[in-house]
């Protein structure tokens, strides 16, 4: 229904309230622009004129030759893929650059300040972690001889004279954080002057895959990065680069920044790291004793250059303690007070990590157990190992990770993820199982029925359909699962067809990845759509599926027999050595870890007191041993654990009750008894309390009516009667627990966890 007084032809238009101004068509109000929209939008006359764009074409193709002149460790002069980005930027043409970390990133960022008409430029520089500003920093002015400043809150923010020295063309590079970018001060004081308009070259986007891994929950205003162009000329650029986009992501890429898919630059050099050997296997080992981490640490070390210098990536920092205690009892007692495992990670103090980085750099701690926070972005050429603790979220993460192995000139990495069991068993494609069913899998071994655990990452697509669990379990060794242990007889298994990688994938396909029987490297090419290599990679340098022999650099220590384990006696828990054994872990804080914040059950956890109360006298470190297996302080409290042990009078193994004692007999044989025989249903308390075999060890009179059976018929120690255990003198006094000095030195490496 329209009024007289506005005859629009749409549908859909309302009708206005009585007694109110009408207001136009919908299309017509769309075109109007208010005054406001006016302003910000970007002006078409800021678009380059044919004469400016034949001028900076001319310019270009000097370019090469600068680079070489200006860039002196250039020895190579430019690629030809950063020269394509470098002269799409000057001619105001979006780019999409995927390329391997180490392909010169930055000096695109860097290399159109070389050119005459750039003169007076501004290149915005977008990086997601604060920490990364600095080193760039640095980088811009050192390698590049450009004047460059990091807006962040370390630097006291977007304050009024940082606006004004950059809208008047002060700085030459500005690196900025998404929320500093976006923040009313910096949209008001820099974005919207038309005098920086004209100045801003580019606005450079690093690590852009986390606009769209990152944007709707972690760091959410890098997915809104993209309305700076409302602010900004049509001519000025965004150049994203990433070494993770997957063809969803590049997609998710363009609608996020406002990228014409008609009329951008997509350059695509592959994210493969030639240099860098795959390796993927099951954790041999329970978890949570971490051993399967033991290649790091050789028990024969004689020197802490023995310990191998690695980035551990655990995404659960709690967990990540556990791992640096296990790697710590591992180093030579002679070392173990040097601090060559930490912790690093985002909840730690700046100082801390900065004096970190600064050992790791210089190889005095040798292994760093972190999160994304340590290597992204960061440039250490001489850490050659990369190990991923269990499946991270997705291939992006893991080829982050992966690409921060090897990255001096001239060395070879190793990248090992070390899944779960069960990630060989999960359900790879993410396919329906329908799908899977209808597709002949005999390979695989399915049986009749429909089975399998099931859980929030499905079962394993063709393990899964038919056959339950056990045939799930068989298709996990089809596909590796048994692959890479300490004795190696199963590291060869056959190729199986690979699936289709599909954009739904679970994880960017990481479970295929991870269940490939073919080639690791292959996987990955066919993830990120990477051109296959003019120079293929040697078999025995690409991955464990090439070559099963790059698993002995990373085998597990030697399984414990389970048979072992179960040959180790135990009785019930003798209360007064559990005691001493609170005793002792409260005096082994005190006396080893006085500044520690972990509480003493730490040390030795409340049931393994209780395991240890239970196994009678204690003759030999062996039969402790059998005991203590996974206890993560093994290597460093051992001998004081078996001295405090051996020196308590523990009674003798007494033997468990049985499941189901013959309760009823006693009553049988009593005519007074007989009476109060009680019925099938009944408790059998009644009768067992009557029972008369054991003198309770109370001397004070008769017990009170016992509350649990077991209680009754079993020989209680000596209350108290145990010797009070004495504190063995540590091999190494407390204070030389201290690590070396660094800014951080109230640091211990266990206090960044607990
Ligand atoms: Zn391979």
């Amino acid at each position: 229904m329209s009024t007289p007084q506005s005859p629009s032809p749409l549908r859909h238009t309302p009708s206005p309230p009585l007694g109110r101004t009408p207001l136009p068509p919908l299309s017509t109000r769309h075109r109007v622009k208010s005054p406001r929209l006016r302003k910000i939008l970007p002006s078409s006359a800021s678009s380059r004129t044919a004469a400016q764009l034949a001028t900076i074409r001319k310019e270009l193709k000097s370019l090469p030759e600068l680079i070489k002149k200006n860039y002196t460790k250039w020895t190579n002069g430019a690629t030809q893929c950063q020269l394509e980005c470098m002269g799409s930027q000057v001619l105001g043409r979006d780019t999409v650059l995927h390329a391997a970390t180490r392909a010169g990133k930055t000096g695109i960022a860097a290399g159109p300040h070389l050119l005459p008409s750039s003169k007076g430029k501004v290149t915005l520089v977008v990086l997601p972690l604060l920490s990364l500003h600095e080193e760039q920093v640095e980088t811009f002015k050192n390698e590049f001889g450009l004047k460059a400043i990091a807006i962040n809150s370390a630097h006291g923010g977007c304050t009024k004279d940082i606006v004004r020295s950059i809208v008047a063309g002060e700085h030459q590079i500005v690196l900025i954080s998404p929320e500093m970018l976006l923040t009313r001060r910096f949209i008001d004081g820099v974005l919207r002057k038309p005098e920086f308009g004209t100045r801003c070259l580019s606005v450079f986007i690093d690590e852009a895959h986390c606009v769209s891994h990152w944007g709707d929950s972690f760091h959410k205003k890098y997915g809104s990065i993209g309305i700076t162009r409302a602010f900004l000329p049509r001519a000025v650029p965004i150049i994203a680069v990433s070494a993770t986009l997957t063809p969803r992501v590049h997609d998710n890429l363009l609608v996020k920044l406002c990228i014409d898919p008609k009329n951008y630059l997509y350059v695509n050099i592959g994210n493969d790291r030639p240099t860098v050997a795959h390796i993927v296997r099951a954790m041999e080992h329970p978890m949570n004793s971490h051993r399967d981490l033991d290649f790091l640490v050789d028990e024969d070390m004689v020197s802490p250059r023995d310990v191998k210098k690695a980035f551990v990536y655990s995404d659960d920092t709690k967990e990540g303690a556990g791992i640096i205690d296990h790697l710590n009892d591992r180093v030579h007692p002679d070392f173990r007070s040097r601090g060559l495992v930490r912790p690093y990670n985002a909840s730690m103090s700046r100082e801390y990590r900065d004096a970190v980085m600064l050992l790791f750099r210089a190889g005095i701690v040798r292994i760093l157990v972190c999160t994304d926070t340590a290597g992204m972005g960061c440039d250490l050429p001489d850490v050659n190992i990369v190990v991923q603790w269990k499946a991270p979220a997705n291939m992006s993460s893991w080829i982050q990770r992966l690409g921060r192995a090897a990255r001096g000139l001239g060395r070879e990495g190793l990248a090992v993820m070390l899944v779960e069991k069960t990630a060989f068993e999960v359900n790879a494609t993410g396919k329906e199982v329908t799908d899977i069913v209808s597709t002949p899998q005999p390979a695989r071994g399915r049986r009749a029925g429909r089975g399998g655990r099931g859980g929030a990452r499905g079962r394993g697509t063709r393990g899964r359909g038919r056959g339950g669990r056990g045939n799930s379990k068989d298709y996990a060794v089809l596909h590796g699962q048994r692959r890479g242990t300490f004795s190696g007889k199963d590291d060869k298994i056959s190729s199986l067809p690979e699936p289709e990688i599909s954009a739904d994938a679970p994880g960017e396909g990481l479970y295929i990845y991870i269940q490939s029987t073919t080639c690791q490297r292959a996987i990955q090419t066919a993830i990120f759509r990477n051109k296959t290599p003019d120079v293929a990679v040697d078999p025995l340098k690409c991955c464990d599926l090439c070559n099963p022999h790059l698993f002995n650099r990373t085998r597990p220590s030697k399984p414990i027999r389970a048979s072992r384990q179960q040959a180790a006696k135990k009785g019930l828990p003798v209360d007064s050595v559990r005691e001493s054994l609170w005793s002792w872990r409260r005096a082994i804080k005190k006396q080893k870890y006085p500044r520690a914040l972990f509480a003493p059950h730490a040390i030795l956890n409340d049931d393994t007191c209780k395991r240890l109360s239970a196994i009678g006298p204690v003759t030999s470190r062996e039969q402790l041993s059998q005991h203590m297996e996974g206890w993560a302080r093994w290597g460093a409290l051992s001998d004081e654990l078996f001295t405090c042990m051996s020196g308590l009078d523990i009674p003798t193994l007494v033997p468990r009750p049985r499941a189901r004692a013959p309760v009823a007999e006693p009553v049988r044989t009593s005519d007074a008894s007989a009476a109060i025989r009680p019925g099938p249903n009944a408790p059998p308390a009644v009768a067992f309390a009557a029972t008369p075999a054991i003198a309770h060890p109370c001397p004070s009179g008769p017990p009170p009516p016992p509350a649990k059976r077991h209680r009754v018929d079993t020989p209680q120690p000596p209350a108290r009667s145990a010797p009070l255990m004495s504190l063995p003198t540590p091999h190494t006094p407390a204070s030389s627990h201290n690590f070396p000095p660094m800014a951080a030195n109230s640091y211990y490496p266990y206090q960044g966890y607990c």
